[in-house]
């Protein structure tokens, strides 16, 4: 059943089937799609309608270089700004997809068809489009909201299972941020909600309307959209310092490094964050910090949202509610030594 998700007037979210929602949704006039080459592969359909421009894959492909070589190619397309751009893919694919149009010709209008499930909950919403800069994530980048964003997620039958548990982080996130009912969803799913279309589709729901609720409320994160990143001041920590965890897997350890800590300062009891770790161990993460934890807070000092010299840190309180709290480099450490 299709599905629809009003973030601001500019921009609208459906769930359904990509390909009847495209005729749909699609301006007339010209198209061209940014996609990489594994959809191109697996989704030949969707992409090979329209003039179609193929990006690497990869963290080293969300760069300035790539961007440029995209520019180019619009050009030789003889694109201009009435063209219309369509990312079609996962974070990677619609964050230069969205920055390139965001800029090409000081800004054309532009939509995405999410294809993981880390892009449908949370890549694809909010109209952050950033590339990366030397081994800076995301320090380049633009607020501007896709026309709208497409989640089909029978696409996510063909997505690798690693790649959809990560999407399923942000899931948990989301859950734990403001929406205690789909915490307790996920848990009666447990595994089986990875191969349940119906429960899947119903929990990238609910993830969904819980990031569009905040980014509607905020659109630049000014406040209440910092709790989007409950797990990640931790999480990009241990991403950055490990190359075998990726990123959802990172977060999944962040958050329960964090829901412990809350416990500790007396912000929560300690059955919730046992729920926290129940929940991730049941859908597959390993909670084991793989490195030591000095290690971790060394990344974290460098963290980039630190504002004078004071981390902004997202405790839950309870499942379905969190605090940010401002903490100097110090106060963050003794929580963990
Ligand atoms: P990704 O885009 O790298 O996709 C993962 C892999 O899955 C790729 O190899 C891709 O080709 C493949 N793939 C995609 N869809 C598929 C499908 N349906 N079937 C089979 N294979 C498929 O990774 P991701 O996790 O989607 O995105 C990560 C990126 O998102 C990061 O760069 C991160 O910074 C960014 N991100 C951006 C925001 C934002 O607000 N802009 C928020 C969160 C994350």
């Amino acid at each position: 059943m299709e599905r629809t998700i009003q973030i601001n007037q500019a921009s609208t979210l459906y769930v359904g089937r990509a390909a009847e929602l495209l005729d749909r949704v699609l301006p007339v006039g010209r198209t061209v799609v940014i996609t990489d080459a594994n959809i191109d592969r697996l989704y030949p359909s969707l992409v090979r309608r329209f003039d179609h421009i193929i990006v690497g894959q990869g963290e080293g492909c969300k760069s300035l270089q790539t961007v440029d070589r995209v520019y180019r190619e619009l050009m030789a397309l003889g694109a201009d700004r009435s063209t219309f751009i369509l990312g079609i893919g996962g974070g990677i694919v619609t964050d230069i997809a969205g920055f390139v149009a965001a800029t090409y010709m000081r800004g054309v209008e532009f939509g995405f068809v999410s294809t993981t499930l880390l892009g449908q909950v949370d890549a694809s919403i909010g109209g952050k489009n950033g590339v990366n800069v030397a081994d800076y994530k995301n320090m380049v980048g633009t607020f501007r909201q896709p026309r709208f964003v497409i989640m089909d997620v029978e696409m996510l039958r063909t997505l690798p299972k690693r790649e959809l548990r990560a999407g399923m982080a942000e899931v948990v996130k989301s859950a734990i941020i403001a929406d205690a009912a789909l915490f307790e969803r996920l848990e009666r799913c447990g595994e089986s909600v990875y191969n349940t279309t119906e429960d899947m589709q119903e929990v990238m729901l609910g993830a969904v309307a819980v990031k569009a609720r905040i980014v509607a409320e905020d659109e630049r994160e000014g406040g209440v959209r910092r709790l989007l990143n409950l797990g990640h001041t931790l999480g990009h920590a241990i991403e950055k310092c490990t190359h075998d965890v990726n990123h959802g897997e990172a977060v999944a350890i962040g958050m329960s490094l964090i829901a412990h800590a809350a416990v500790r300062r007396g912000m929560m009891v300690e059955s919730e964050a046992m729920r926290v770790d129940g929940l991730l161990r049941q859908l597959g993460f390993n909670l084991e910090l793989p490195l030591d934890i000095c290690d971790v807070l060394r990344e974290v000092k460098y963290d980039k949202k630190k504002r004078d010299n004071l981390l902004r840190v997202v405790f839950p309180v309870k499942i379905g509610e969190c605090r940010v709290a401002e903490l100097s480099f110090s106060e963050f450490e003794q929580l963990f030594k």
